[in-house]
């Protein structure tokens, strides 16, 4: 099996967290999200812990809620002593409300309005990621007229094409976020930043990109900061205390991606930065990094029901099920690729190639193409692993399709952490009834 949290049991029923996978379709409905909650503390504490050995003690991960955001992971990550990175004030309202320790936030987004800054200000988050100089000046003048001063990072592209999907290669000079040290423009924003009288640069930021299965980007990145960074000494005097490396690490979705150890990675990494700080006679800043996809995706399994199998002749098979780009639309976005099984059949021979199709109005609506399974009758639970990151946190509403549960497994007991939404939550914000209450 792809990952060790899942197995077959003598019912022949696929196993998730070593609970019977079709008994909790049984009892939630599908589509469903299960979410291993033991894996998630797993992997947090993989980085958490190789973080402080090699790094130090004011080295930690902050685990990227984008990937996956609802209260209950917020709790998880708290009670681990990991911080968070968050991308907008929904985000960070959730966090909120789950009393994470906002003193462990980093605060992200390339377009954060006076209103976010406002929020966040209020709220005491740690860290702003400060993308660009308008962000900068607009924080100077609200922590001015709010008398207060905020830590800041500043987010800068290092150059780095680390050879993923184009939509998620983030550490290029041509990118939306973060200014370029190429261009001379980041250290302009230093220089802007120093004459901030209620900012404090607290240290610099970058992400290369996501779905890494090596170091070297994360390498040639801290290699390319660090030397910012001791210009930013000489030029200065001011020696930054944190070097935030960004997310990235890839996770294995299919039996031909590699499965990487984190912490032989973080080891790696962290050797090459000693070695570089030492050839710049720089002294080690703290190193954070901001982990989403490799804390939550193999954590994460959808099931759905399979309602027909529809061969064309000449042409294919489909096997349609009752969810699909609403609550995973990353195939349809960029043909991402994921392990489809039948869960209700997992031992029998797989003997049938087809489209898992999603039940939407819309022909690009599927979750994978050429995947080959043991035929399913109308009924059967279909698994698709590794959901737990960017499946969740992208789904929307589009044909009025609820969002489906999140179902958290901890130590053969299953909770549920987030309810399927109704059709009543689908309307709450439709005032149409008000309306034609309204005399005309
Ligand atoms: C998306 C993102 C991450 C997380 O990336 P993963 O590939 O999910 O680990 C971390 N930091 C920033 C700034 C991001 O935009």
């Amino acid at each position: 099996m792809l990952h060790t949290n899942l197995s077959v049991n003598p019912e022949g029923h696929l196993t998730f967290a070593g609970m019977d996978t079709v008994r909790l379709c049984e009892k939630y409905g599908t589509p469903l999200l299960l979410l291993d909650e033991d894996r998630v503390r797993q992997n947090l504490r993989t980085y958490l812990r190789t973080m402080r050995e090699v790094f130090g003690a004011g080295s930690f991960p902050c685990y990227a809620s984008k990937a996956l955001s609802f209260t209950g992971i917020y709790k998880i990550v708290a009670e681990e002593g990991a911080g968070v990175d968050l991308v907008s004030p929904g985000e960070l309202y959730t966090a909120a409300r789950a009393r994470f320790p906002l003193s462990r936030a980093f605060f992200h987004g390339n377009n954060k309005t006076d209103e976010d800054i406002r929020y966040a200000l209020e709220a005491g988050v740690g860290y702003f990621v400060v993308d660009n100089a308008e962000e900068l000046a607009a924080l100077e003048k609200l922590c001015q007229s709010r008398d207060t001063q905020q830590k800041i990072l500043l987010r800068l592209t290092p150059g780095i094409d680390p050879h993923t999907h184009a939509k998620i290669s983030t550490g290029k000079v041509d990118s939306k976020f973060g200014v370029a040290i190429e261009t001379g423009q980041a250290m302009e924003l230093v220089r802007r930043t120093l004459d901030c009288p209620h900012i404090h640069l607290a240290g610099f930021h970058c992400h290369v990109g996501s779905q890494c299965f090596d170091s070297q980007p994360f390498i040639d990145a801290a290699a390319i900061m660090l030397d910012f960074m001791t210009k930013v000494r000489d030029r200065f005097g001011l020696t930054a205390d944190i070097l935030n490396l960004g997310g990235g690490y890839g996770v294995r979705y299919v039996d031909a991606h590699p499965s990487i150890d984190i912490a032989d990675n973080i080891r790696l990494v962290a050797r090459r930065i000693r070695e570089t700080c030492a050839a710049l006679s720089f002294p080690q800043p703290r190193i954070l990094l901001e982990p989403g996809r490799s804390i939550v995706a193999d954590a994460g399994l959808t099931l759905y029901t399979c309602g027909s199998v529809k061969t064309i002749p000449g042409y294919k098979s489909y096997v349609s099920v009752d969810g699909g780009m609403t609550d995973n639309p990353r195939y349809a976005l960029y043909q991402a690729p994921y392990t489809v099984l039948n869960a209700s059949r997992a031992a029998a021979p797989a003997d049938l190639t087809a489209t898992i199709a999603g039940r939407c109005c819309e022909s690009g609506d599927l979750i994978q193409e050429n995947v080959t399974l043991p035929t399913p009758a109308r009924g059967d639970r279909i698994a698709v692993l590794v959901t737990g990151a960017y499946n969740y946190s992208m789904a929307s509403n589009y044909n009025r399709i609820p969002r489906p549960p999140i179902v958290l497994l901890h130590d053969g007991q299953d909770r549920l952490a987030v309810r399927r939404e109704s059709f009543e939550d689908l309307v709450r914000n439709d005032l149409c009834e008000e309306l034609a209450a309204e005399p005309s």
